[in-house]
């Protein structure tokens, strides 16, 4: 960090301006590379903790509340509505949770909050003038149904015979770690496809309404947008899997921007441990619209040019970017 750095941002957790560090590339693509940081990211940051929660979720969630392969061989609405019911109290508990834990009660008060201002009660820009209630339809009404549908399609294609389920160790904690590289690839290229004037327009500014962010913003999408963001359970549709990857596969789409777009970077749990939350670079995103389309785990926008780590020097060399592209 430069002394020019040091004057311009406010670091200290506590205090009422909090900026995250500057958004640094995964050890994975570090170079000179080494191993022994890379293997530490794949095999634990990666993971820890929402991944092995996904997981521990997912299980229960196989056996006792999701409807039996012979019911799920015949594509009918009865146990599809079941399955809507399932991923909305998921989404309520995980995503309700997380916003009375730190918006309604404030039990870390400002503490790791990247937000500058409180979620929005503005009239003209959210349904029922408020951001929450606004966040919430969206979420639940799209969001939960696109999740719901993908998921049933997944599920039938296996109950009726047309792939087999793979019951293989080796191959299920692969295919978690290829849904990770998927969904991120899946979600920068329709996100770049979001960001095109007459699609953004129309669709995507639904999510850029929330420039502060909190958990329900997360999957408040336009439904288009969702058609696209819960896409990635097609992989699943011609390799074959476990189910159990199939709900993971929904966890993490649906539960994992609750927590990225929570407005904190950090949840304190307890007087010691705190574990990441927030995404600061998903965050920047949201404050200044062309940049940041991917995230750190696959650094496309390093490629691309749109990488911004949330320095002033970053910022700044966006902003030629930006004056020369439209010049
Ligand atoms: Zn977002
Ligand atoms: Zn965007």
């Amino acid at each position: 960090m430069t002394n020019h750095d040091s004057s311009f941002r406010e670091r200290d957790a506590g205090a009422e301006k909090y900026e995250p560090e500057n958004v640094e590339l995964p050890p994975l693509y570090v170079r000179p590379f080494r191993v022994l940081p890379a293997l530490r990211y794949l095999l634990f940051d990666v993971l820890f903790p929402l991944g092995f929660i996904y997981i521990a979720m997912a299980v229960p969630i196989w056996w006792y509340l999701t409807p039996s392969l012979e019911t799920m061989s015949v594509f009918e609405p009865g146990w599809i509505g079941l399955l809507w019911i399932r991923n909305c109290a998921i989404l309520v508990l995980f995503a309700g949770s997380l916003h009375v834990w730190l918006h309604r009660m404030k039990k870390q008060g400002r503490q790791y909050l990247m937000n500058r201002s409180p979620l929005a009660t503005d009239p003209k820009a959210f349904l029922w003038g408020d951001q929450i209630k606004d966040n919430m339809f969206w979420s639940i009404a799209s969001g939960v149904s696109f999740w719901t549908g993908f998921e049933a399609i997944s599920y039938w294609i296996y109950a009726s015979g047309r792939l087999p389920i793979v019951e293989n160790a080796a191959w299920f904690i692969a295919s978690i770690y290829i849904l990770f590289f998927w969904s991120t690839t899946n979600f920068y290229i329709g996100h770049r496809l979001l960001h095109w004037k007459p699609v953004y327009r129309h669709v995507h500014i639904l999510h850029h309404r929330n420039v502060d962010l909190g958990p329900w913003g997360g999957i408040s999408m336009h439904p288009v947008e969702h058609l696209l963001y819960f896409s990635p359970f097609v992989l699943w549709w011609i390799v074959p899997v476990h189910p159990i990857v199939i709900i993971v596969t929904g966890l993490y789409q649906a539960l994992n921007p609750a927590v990225s777009h929570s407005g904190f970077e950090y949840l304190r749990l307890g007087d010691k441990l705190k574990v990441s939350a927030g995404d600061w670079y998903h965050q920047l995103h949201h404050r200044y619209f062309n940049l940041n389309y991917g995230n750190k785990f696959l650094p496309i926008d390093k490629i691309t040019d749109s990488w911004h780590d949330g320095s002033d020097g970053s910022l700044q060399a966006q902003k030629q970017r930006w004056r020369a592209r439209f010049r």
